[in-house]
Protein backbone atom coordinates (compact mmCIF):
# COMPACT_ATOMS: atom_id res chain seq x y z
CA UNK A 1 0.00 0.00 0.00
CA UNK A 2 1.61 3.66 -0.88
CA UNK A 3 1.84 5.67 2.29
CA UNK A 4 -0.39 8.72 2.98
CA UNK A 5 2.56 11.11 1.93
CA UNK A 6 2.94 9.55 -1.09
CA UNK A 7 -0.73 9.88 -2.21
CA UNK A 8 -0.36 13.75 -0.84
CA UNK A 9 2.81 14.73 -2.58
CA UNK A 10 1.00 12.87 -5.82
CA UNK A 11 -2.07 14.60 -5.63
CA UNK A 12 -0.04 17.95 -5.16
CA UNK A 13 2.69 17.85 -7.43
CA UNK A 14 1.55 15.29 -10.27
CA UNK A 15 -2.44 15.51 -10.67
CA UNK A 16 -2.43 14.73 -14.58
CA UNK A 17 -0.27 11.56 -13.78
CA UNK A 18 -1.98 10.40 -10.78
CA UNK A 19 -5.25 11.07 -11.87
CA UNK A 20 -5.73 7.47 -13.42
CA UNK A 21 -5.06 5.68 -10.43
CA UNK A 22 -7.14 7.85 -8.15
CA UNK A 23 -10.38 8.64 -10.29
CA UNK A 24 -9.92 5.91 -12.72
CA UNK A 25 -12.25 6.57 -15.98
CA UNK A 26 -12.58 10.21 -15.69
CA UNK A 27 -9.25 11.13 -16.15
CA UNK A 28 -8.84 8.46 -18.66
CA UNK A 29 -11.29 9.63 -20.87
CA UNK A 30 -9.58 13.07 -20.98
CA UNK A 31 -6.39 12.21 -21.76
CA UNK A 32 -7.31 9.21 -24.02
CA UNK A 33 -4.70 5.87 -24.18
CA UNK A 34 -1.48 6.47 -24.21
CA UNK A 35 1.92 4.60 -24.76
CA UNK A 36 3.32 2.16 -22.76
CA UNK A 37 6.12 3.23 -21.27
CA UNK A 38 9.86 1.71 -23.15
CA UNK A 39 11.25 0.66 -19.90
CA UNK A 40 9.78 -0.85 -16.97
CA UNK A 41 11.88 1.71 -14.60
CA UNK A 42 14.46 -0.05 -13.16
CA UNK A 43 17.08 2.50 -12.35
CA UNK A 44 20.02 0.08 -12.81
CA UNK A 45 18.55 -1.08 -16.72
CA UNK A 46 16.23 1.86 -18.12
CA UNK A 47 15.36 -0.06 -21.36
CA UNK A 48 14.89 -3.44 -19.72
CA UNK A 49 11.05 -4.63 -19.28
CA UNK A 50 8.25 -2.14 -21.04
CA UNK A 51 5.56 -0.30 -19.28
CA UNK A 52 1.70 -0.38 -19.81
CA UNK A 53 0.98 -3.88 -19.32
CA UNK A 54 1.32 -6.83 -17.46
CA UNK A 55 2.08 -10.67 -19.41
CA UNK A 56 0.53 -13.51 -18.26
CA UNK A 57 1.66 -16.39 -20.35
CA UNK A 58 4.51 -16.48 -23.69
CA UNK A 59 3.72 -19.50 -26.13
CA UNK A 60 7.05 -19.57 -28.41
CA UNK A 61 6.55 -22.01 -31.42
CA UNK A 62 10.18 -21.85 -33.03
CA UNK A 63 12.15 -23.73 -35.13
CA UNK A 64 16.34 -23.53 -35.57
CA UNK A 65 18.07 -25.11 -38.36
CA UNK A 66 22.22 -25.36 -36.78
CA UNK A 67 23.54 -25.50 -40.50
CA UNK A 68 21.93 -21.70 -40.73
CA UNK A 69 21.88 -20.67 -37.16
CA UNK A 70 18.60 -19.35 -38.11
CA UNK A 71 15.45 -19.54 -35.81
CA UNK A 72 12.49 -18.36 -36.69
CA UNK A 73 8.77 -18.74 -35.09
CA UNK A 74 5.85 -16.62 -33.91
CA UNK A 75 5.74 -16.02 -30.40
CA UNK A 76 1.79 -15.61 -28.76
CA UNK A 77 2.18 -13.33 -25.66
CA UNK A 78 -0.89 -12.56 -23.31
CA UNK A 79 -1.32 -10.10 -21.45
CA UNK A 80 -3.55 -7.63 -19.40
CA UNK A 81 -3.27 -3.72 -19.71
CA UNK A 82 -2.15 -1.84 -17.19
CA UNK A 83 -3.28 1.47 -18.47
CA UNK A 84 -5.30 2.67 -21.88
CA UNK A 85 -2.65 2.00 -24.49
CA UNK A 86 -2.43 3.57 -27.61
CA UNK A 87 0.83 1.33 -28.47
CA UNK A 88 2.89 -0.40 -26.37
CA UNK A 89 6.92 -1.97 -26.63
CA UNK A 90 8.48 -5.58 -26.35
CA UNK A 91 12.37 -5.84 -25.75
CA UNK A 92 13.49 -7.74 -29.41
CA UNK A 93 17.38 -7.56 -30.23
CA UNK A 94 18.74 -8.06 -33.93
CA UNK A 95 16.22 -9.93 -35.21
CA UNK A 96 13.54 -9.61 -38.16
CA UNK A 97 10.23 -9.29 -37.84
CA UNK A 98 7.19 -10.42 -39.81
CA UNK A 99 3.56 -9.88 -39.07
CA UNK A 100 2.07 -8.42 -36.23
CA UNK A 101 -1.09 -8.65 -34.73
CA UNK A 102 -3.04 -8.10 -31.53
CA UNK A 103 -6.32 -9.53 -30.59
CA UNK A 104 -6.26 -10.93 -34.62
CA UNK A 105 -5.93 -8.16 -36.29
CA UNK A 106 -2.86 -6.77 -37.82
CA UNK A 107 -1.20 -4.04 -36.01
CA UNK A 108 1.61 -2.05 -37.07
CA UNK A 109 5.31 -2.86 -35.81
CA UNK A 110 8.30 -0.25 -35.83
CA UNK A 111 11.76 -1.20 -34.52
CA UNK A 112 13.60 1.33 -32.41
CA UNK A 113 16.93 -0.10 -31.65
CA UNK A 114 15.90 -3.25 -29.50
CA UNK A 115 12.76 -2.22 -29.04
CA UNK A 116 9.47 -3.88 -30.73
CA UNK A 117 6.95 -0.65 -31.21
CA UNK A 118 3.82 -2.13 -31.62
CA UNK A 119 0.15 -0.01 -32.37
CA UNK A 120 -2.81 -1.94 -32.15
CA UNK A 121 -5.70 -0.99 -35.19
CA UNK A 122 -7.69 -0.12 -31.76
CA UNK A 123 -6.47 1.19 -28.46
CA UNK A 124 -6.79 -1.06 -25.56
CA UNK A 125 -8.70 -0.34 -22.65
CA UNK A 126 -7.23 -0.28 -18.54
CA UNK A 127 -7.67 -3.98 -17.55
CA UNK A 128 -8.37 -5.28 -20.80
CA UNK A 129 -7.02 -8.96 -21.46
CA UNK A 130 -5.25 -8.88 -24.93
CA UNK A 131 -2.78 -11.17 -27.38
CA UNK A 132 0.11 -10.09 -29.59
CA UNK A 133 1.35 -12.53 -31.82
CA UNK A 134 4.65 -11.44 -33.32
CA UNK A 135 6.42 -13.72 -36.41
CA UNK A 136 10.28 -13.38 -36.31
CA UNK A 137 13.28 -14.53 -37.72
CA UNK A 138 16.98 -14.72 -38.02
CA UNK A 139 20.14 -15.90 -36.24
CA UNK A 140 20.32 -14.97 -32.61
CA UNK A 141 22.98 -12.98 -30.87
CA UNK A 142 25.71 -13.92 -28.71
CA UNK A 143 25.90 -11.00 -26.15
CA UNK A 144 29.00 -9.96 -23.96
CA UNK A 145 28.79 -8.79 -20.61
CA UNK A 146 29.33 -9.16 -16.87
CA UNK A 147 30.09 -12.86 -17.62
CA UNK A 148 32.26 -12.97 -20.68
CA UNK A 149 29.87 -14.50 -23.56
CA UNK A 150 26.50 -15.47 -22.78
CA UNK A 151 22.90 -14.99 -24.18
CA UNK A 152 22.41 -16.81 -27.53
CA UNK A 153 25.31 -19.42 -27.99
CA UNK A 154 25.77 -21.02 -31.64
CA UNK A 155 27.40 -24.53 -30.38
CA UNK A 156 29.27 -27.21 -32.78
CA UNK A 157 25.84 -29.52 -32.51
CA UNK A 158 22.82 -26.66 -32.25
CA UNK A 159 22.52 -23.93 -29.41
CA UNK A 160 22.13 -22.85 -26.16
CA UNK A 161 20.52 -19.64 -24.71
CA UNK A 162 21.71 -18.64 -21.37
CA UNK A 163 22.14 -15.65 -19.71
CA UNK A 164 21.34 -12.92 -16.82
CA UNK A 165 20.12 -9.76 -17.14
CA UNK A 166 20.20 -10.04 -20.56
CA UNK A 167 19.38 -13.39 -22.83
CA UNK A 168 15.48 -13.07 -23.62
CA UNK A 169 15.47 -10.67 -26.14
CA UNK A 170 17.91 -12.24 -28.31
CA UNK A 171 15.44 -15.11 -28.93
CA UNK A 172 12.05 -13.79 -28.60
CA UNK A 173 10.11 -10.90 -27.92
CA UNK A 174 9.37 -10.13 -24.54
CA UNK A 175 8.29 -7.92 -21.74
CA UNK A 176 12.44 -8.86 -20.84
CA UNK A 177 12.31 -7.58 -16.93
CA UNK A 178 12.48 -10.17 -13.86
CA UNK A 179 9.31 -8.43 -12.11
CA UNK A 180 7.02 -9.57 -14.61
CA UNK A 181 7.57 -13.07 -14.30
CA UNK A 182 4.56 -15.18 -16.57
CA UNK A 183 3.94 -18.87 -17.62
CA UNK A 184 5.48 -20.43 -20.59
CA UNK A 185 4.89 -23.20 -23.21
CA UNK A 186 7.76 -23.44 -25.61
CA UNK A 187 7.67 -25.68 -28.86
CA UNK A 188 11.02 -26.57 -30.52
CA UNK A 189 11.04 -27.94 -34.12
CA UNK A 190 14.97 -28.99 -34.64
CA UNK A 191 16.39 -31.30 -37.08
CA UNK A 192 15.23 -35.22 -36.27
CA UNK A 193 17.94 -36.90 -33.59
CA UNK A 194 18.53 -33.65 -32.18
CA UNK A 195 17.13 -32.75 -28.45
CA UNK A 196 15.73 -29.63 -27.62
CA UNK A 197 15.73 -28.94 -23.64
CA UNK A 198 13.66 -26.00 -21.94
CA UNK A 199 11.96 -25.20 -18.47
CA UNK A 200 9.35 -27.22 -16.76
CA UNK A 201 7.85 -30.42 -17.94
CA UNK A 202 8.20 -31.97 -21.27
CA UNK A 203 4.41 -31.77 -21.88
CA UNK A 204 4.58 -33.27 -25.60
CA UNK A 205 7.56 -34.80 -28.32
CA UNK A 206 7.48 -36.16 -31.89
CA UNK A 207 10.90 -36.90 -33.72
CA UNK A 208 11.20 -33.29 -34.08
CA UNK A 209 9.03 -30.87 -32.05
CA UNK A 210 10.30 -30.95 -27.83
CA UNK A 211 7.11 -29.15 -26.21
CA UNK A 212 8.09 -27.97 -22.36
CA UNK A 213 5.15 -26.17 -20.12
CA UNK A 214 6.63 -24.22 -17.14
CA UNK A 215 2.67 -23.65 -15.28
CA UNK A 216 4.60 -21.85 -12.70
CA UNK A 217 5.57 -18.04 -13.50
CA UNK A 218 8.99 -17.48 -14.68
CA UNK A 219 10.80 -14.66 -15.06
CA UNK A 220 12.02 -13.94 -18.58
CA UNK A 221 15.72 -14.34 -18.30
CA UNK A 222 15.51 -17.55 -16.61
CA UNK A 223 13.67 -19.26 -19.78
CA UNK A 224 16.96 -21.60 -21.33
CA UNK A 225 16.94 -23.96 -24.32
CA UNK A 226 19.46 -26.15 -24.86
CA UNK A 227 19.18 -27.71 -28.63
CA UNK A 228 21.59 -30.56 -29.83
CA UNK A 229 23.48 -33.72 -28.88
CA UNK A 230 22.11 -35.06 -25.54
CA UNK A 231 21.92 -37.46 -23.45
CA UNK A 232 18.44 -36.52 -22.16
CA UNK A 233 17.01 -38.53 -18.92
CA UNK A 234 13.70 -38.82 -17.29
CA UNK A 235 12.81 -40.13 -13.77
CA UNK A 236 10.74 -39.40 -10.58
CA UNK A 237 12.53 -38.35 -6.92
CA UNK A 238 11.09 -37.04 -4.01
CA UNK A 239 7.84 -36.23 -5.67
CA UNK A 240 9.59 -34.25 -8.38
CA UNK A 241 10.37 -35.08 -12.27
CA UNK A 242 13.41 -34.30 -13.39
CA UNK A 243 14.81 -33.97 -16.95
CA UNK A 244 18.74 -33.76 -17.20
CA UNK A 245 20.15 -33.23 -20.53
CA UNK A 246 23.96 -33.92 -20.82
CA UNK A 247 26.56 -33.11 -24.13
CA UNK A 248 28.38 -36.39 -24.12
CA UNK A 249 31.14 -33.99 -25.68
CA UNK A 250 31.28 -32.40 -22.03
CA UNK A 251 35.04 -32.42 -20.97
CA UNK A 252 34.27 -33.37 -17.12
CA UNK A 253 31.26 -35.88 -18.37
CA UNK A 254 31.79 -38.59 -15.29
CA UNK A 255 31.75 -35.70 -12.63
CA UNK A 256 28.59 -33.51 -14.14
CA UNK A 257 26.80 -36.91 -14.53
CA UNK A 258 27.93 -37.93 -10.73
CA UNK A 259 27.00 -34.26 -9.24
CA UNK A 260 23.84 -34.08 -11.28
CA UNK A 261 23.05 -37.66 -9.59
CA UNK A 262 22.89 -36.10 -6.52
CA UNK A 263 19.97 -33.47 -6.81
CA UNK A 264 18.10 -35.40 -5.33
CA UNK A 265 19.73 -35.10 -1.96
CA UNK A 266 20.68 -31.65 -2.44
CA UNK A 267 16.90 -30.77 -2.85
CA UNK A 268 15.93 -32.67 -0.02
CA UNK A 269 18.78 -30.73 2.10
CA UNK A 270 17.88 -27.93 0.98
CA UNK A 271 14.06 -28.38 1.88
CA UNK A 272 15.13 -28.86 5.02
CA UNK A 273 16.19 -25.24 5.25
CA UNK A 274 14.09 -23.45 3.21
CA UNK A 275 11.13 -24.82 3.23
CA UNK A 276 9.18 -26.70 0.53
CA UNK A 277 11.11 -26.77 -3.25
CA UNK A 278 8.61 -24.36 -5.16
CA UNK A 279 8.04 -26.13 -8.05
CA UNK A 280 7.09 -29.43 -9.48
CA UNK A 281 9.91 -30.10 -11.89
CA UNK A 282 13.89 -30.07 -11.72
CA UNK A 283 17.21 -31.35 -12.95
CA UNK A 284 19.98 -29.70 -15.02
CA UNK A 285 21.74 -29.22 -18.64
CA UNK A 286 25.37 -29.38 -19.25
CA UNK A 287 26.46 -28.43 -22.86
CA UNK A 288 29.63 -28.61 -24.50
CA UNK A 289 30.39 -24.38 -24.93
CA UNK A 290 33.74 -23.76 -23.82
CA UNK A 291 33.10 -19.86 -24.33
CA UNK A 292 30.76 -20.40 -21.41
CA UNK A 293 32.35 -19.89 -18.27
CA UNK A 294 29.21 -19.49 -15.76
CA UNK A 295 26.21 -21.53 -14.69
CA UNK A 296 22.65 -20.41 -14.27
CA UNK A 297 19.78 -20.69 -11.92
CA UNK A 298 16.92 -21.44 -14.95
CA UNK A 299 13.72 -22.14 -13.51
CA UNK A 300 13.23 -25.76 -12.56
CA UNK A 301 16.21 -26.53 -15.15
CA UNK A 302 19.56 -24.58 -14.45
CA UNK A 303 22.08 -24.37 -17.43
CA UNK A 304 25.69 -25.23 -16.16
CA UNK A 305 29.47 -24.42 -18.24
CA UNK A 306 31.17 -27.34 -18.15
CA UNK A 307 34.13 -25.80 -16.20
CA UNK A 308 32.86 -26.55 -12.70
CA UNK A 309 33.13 -30.22 -13.55
CA UNK A 310 37.14 -30.35 -13.23
CA UNK A 311 36.41 -31.64 -9.83
CA UNK A 312 33.76 -33.37 -7.92
CA UNK A 313 33.69 -30.70 -5.24
CA UNK A 314 33.24 -28.11 -7.32
CA UNK A 315 30.49 -29.92 -9.23
CA UNK A 316 28.15 -30.42 -6.17
CA UNK A 317 28.61 -27.17 -4.99
CA UNK A 318 27.08 -25.43 -8.01
CA UNK A 319 24.63 -27.73 -8.54
CA UNK A 320 23.80 -26.74 -4.39
CA UNK A 321 23.94 -22.79 -5.43
CA UNK A 322 21.76 -22.88 -8.76
CA UNK A 323 19.35 -25.43 -6.93
CA UNK A 324 19.36 -22.84 -4.06
CA UNK A 325 18.27 -20.02 -6.49
CA UNK A 326 15.00 -22.16 -7.41
CA UNK A 327 13.82 -20.18 -3.67
CA UNK A 328 15.57 -17.45 -3.90
CA UNK A 329 15.85 -15.79 -7.11
CA UNK A 330 13.25 -17.71 -9.23
CA UNK A 331 10.13 -18.33 -7.15
CA UNK A 332 10.74 -15.31 -5.76
CA UNK A 333 12.27 -12.71 -8.69
CA UNK A 334 13.66 -9.43 -7.99
CA UNK A 335 11.35 -6.43 -8.54
CA UNK A 336 14.92 -4.18 -9.16
CA UNK A 337 18.06 -5.77 -10.33
CA UNK A 338 19.46 -3.45 -6.84
CA UNK A 339 18.84 -5.93 -5.07
CA UNK A 340 20.78 -9.03 -6.52
CA UNK A 341 22.28 -9.55 -2.93
CA UNK A 342 19.03 -11.37 -2.23
CA UNK A 343 19.50 -14.04 -4.73
CA UNK A 344 22.96 -14.31 -4.85
CA UNK A 345 23.87 -14.11 -0.71
CA UNK A 346 21.56 -17.02 -0.38
CA UNK A 347 22.54 -19.09 -2.74
CA UNK A 348 26.54 -18.98 -1.48
CA UNK A 349 24.92 -19.29 1.77
CA UNK A 350 23.49 -22.19 0.73
CA UNK A 351 27.01 -23.46 -0.42
CA UNK A 352 28.40 -22.63 3.09
CA UNK A 353 25.86 -25.07 4.99
CA UNK A 354 26.20 -27.79 2.18
CA UNK A 355 30.04 -27.98 2.76
CA UNK A 356 29.26 -28.38 7.12
CA UNK A 357 26.83 -31.15 6.12
CA UNK A 358 30.12 -32.42 4.16
CA UNK A 359 32.74 -32.07 6.57
CA UNK A 360 34.76 -29.14 5.01
CA UNK A 361 34.04 -26.75 7.45
CA UNK A 362 31.29 -24.87 10.04
CA UNK A 363 29.33 -21.92 8.16
CA UNK A 364 30.90 -20.08 11.41
CA UNK A 365 34.08 -20.88 10.39
CA UNK A 366 34.13 -19.97 6.68
CA UNK A 367 32.03 -16.46 7.81
CA UNK A 368 35.42 -16.27 10.43
CA UNK A 369 37.95 -16.36 7.58
CA UNK A 370 36.22 -13.93 5.15
CA UNK A 371 35.62 -11.78 7.94
CA UNK A 372 39.71 -11.74 8.51
CA UNK A 373 40.20 -9.78 4.88
CA UNK A 374 42.25 -6.56 6.00
CA UNK A 375 39.66 -3.76 5.61
CA UNK A 376 41.69 -2.26 3.40
CA UNK A 377 40.60 -5.20 0.63
CA UNK A 378 38.27 -3.67 -2.36
CA UNK A 379 36.55 -6.69 -0.92
CA UNK A 380 34.76 -4.12 1.56
CA UNK A 381 34.48 -1.58 -0.85
CA UNK A 382 31.21 -2.50 -2.51
CA UNK A 383 28.08 -1.17 -0.93
CA UNK A 384 26.39 -4.62 -1.67
CA UNK A 385 23.09 -3.42 -1.14
CA UNK A 386 23.34 -1.24 -4.32
CA UNK A 387 26.30 -2.21 -6.10
CA UNK A 388 25.41 -0.90 -9.45
CA UNK A 389 25.16 -2.51 -12.77
CA UNK A 390 28.36 -3.11 -13.51
CA UNK A 391 28.93 -4.60 -9.80
CA UNK A 392 25.79 -6.90 -9.77
CA UNK A 393 27.83 -9.87 -10.06
CA UNK A 394 30.95 -8.68 -7.89
CA UNK A 395 32.13 -11.37 -5.89
CA UNK A 396 31.77 -9.07 -2.92
CA UNK A 397 28.10 -10.03 -3.78
CA UNK A 398 27.93 -13.35 -2.97
CA UNK A 399 30.11 -13.97 -0.01
CA UNK A 400 29.62 -10.69 1.72
CA UNK A 401 26.03 -11.29 1.07
CA UNK A 402 26.32 -14.27 2.96
CA UNK A 403 27.57 -13.11 5.35
CA UNK A 404 25.01 -10.93 5.59
CA UNK A 405 22.36 -13.80 6.12
CA UNK A 406 25.01 -15.17 8.82
CA UNK A 407 25.18 -11.78 10.76
CA UNK A 408 21.31 -11.83 10.58
CA UNK A 409 21.29 -15.70 11.92
CA UNK A 410 23.21 -14.97 14.40
CA UNK A 411 21.77 -11.32 15.75
CA UNK A 412 17.82 -12.97 15.48
CA UNK A 413 19.49 -16.98 16.72
CA UNK A 414 18.28 -19.87 14.65
CA UNK A 415 15.33 -20.45 15.50
CA UNK A 416 13.63 -16.91 14.03
CA UNK A 417 15.75 -17.19 11.41
CA UNK A 418 14.40 -20.21 10.61
CA UNK A 419 11.14 -19.21 10.52
CA UNK A 420 11.99 -15.92 8.34
CA UNK A 421 13.22 -18.85 5.77
CA UNK A 422 10.13 -20.64 5.83
CA UNK A 423 7.74 -16.80 5.70
CA UNK A 424 9.98 -15.45 2.88
CA UNK A 425 9.60 -18.45 0.74
CA UNK A 426 6.06 -19.37 1.53
CA UNK A 427 5.51 -16.56 -0.26
CA UNK A 428 6.35 -18.10 -4.22
CA UNK A 429 5.41 -15.98 -6.92
CA UNK A 430 5.67 -12.91 -5.18
CA UNK A 431 7.95 -10.11 -6.42
CA UNK A 432 11.19 -9.69 -3.95
CA UNK A 433 12.80 -6.70 -2.57
CA UNK A 434 15.32 -6.21 0.17
CA UNK A 435 12.49 -3.52 1.94
CA UNK A 436 10.26 -6.69 2.02
CA UNK A 437 12.97 -8.67 3.59
CA UNK A 438 13.98 -6.44 6.05
CA UNK A 439 10.71 -5.39 7.46
CA UNK A 440 9.71 -9.54 7.27
CA UNK A 441 12.48 -10.09 9.46
CA UNK A 442 11.90 -7.32 11.68
CA UNK A 443 8.57 -9.25 12.30
CA UNK A 444 9.70 -12.61 12.93
CA UNK A 445 12.59 -11.28 15.36
CA UNK A 446 10.04 -8.79 16.82
CA UNK A 447 12.65 -5.83 16.90
CA UNK A 448 14.64 -3.14 14.88
CA UNK A 449 17.03 -4.65 12.48
CA UNK A 450 18.15 -1.17 10.98
CA UNK A 451 21.72 -1.17 11.92
CA UNK A 452 22.62 -4.74 10.98
CA UNK A 453 21.16 -4.48 7.48
CA UNK A 454 23.33 -0.70 7.10
CA UNK A 455 26.30 -2.29 8.36
CA UNK A 456 26.19 -5.37 5.86
CA UNK A 457 24.25 -3.70 2.75
CA UNK A 458 24.23 -0.57 2.93
CA UNK A 459 28.05 0.81 4.36
CA UNK A 460 31.18 0.38 1.75
CA UNK A 461 33.41 -0.70 4.73
CA UNK A 462 34.54 -3.57 6.58
CA UNK A 463 31.90 -4.18 9.68
CA UNK A 464 33.37 -2.73 13.01
ZN1 LIG B 1 23.98 -17.37 -8.29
Amino acid sequence: MPRPAALLACALVLLAACAPTTVGGTASAVRGPTPGAPGVGDPYFPLDGNGGYDVQDYRLDIAYDPTTDVLSGTATITARATQDLSSFHLDLSGLDVGEVGVDGAPAAAVREGDELVVTPAAPLALDAPFTTVVGYSGVPRTLDDLFGPSGFFHTDDGALAVGQPDVAATWYPVNDHPSDPATYTVAVTVPAGLAAVSNGVLAERTDTTWTWRSAEPMASYLLGLAIGDFDVREYEAGGLRYWDALDPDVPGLAVATASLGRQPEIVEFLSGVFGPYPFTAAGGIVDDVPEMGFALENQTRPIYGSTFFDDPVSGDVVVVHEIAHQWFGDSRPLERWQDIWLNEGFATYAEWLWDEREGRGTVDERFATETARPAGDPFWALRIGDPGPDGLFDDAVYVRGAMTVHALRRGIGDEAFGRLLTAWTARAGEGATTAEFVALAEEVAGRDLDALFATWLDTPAKPA
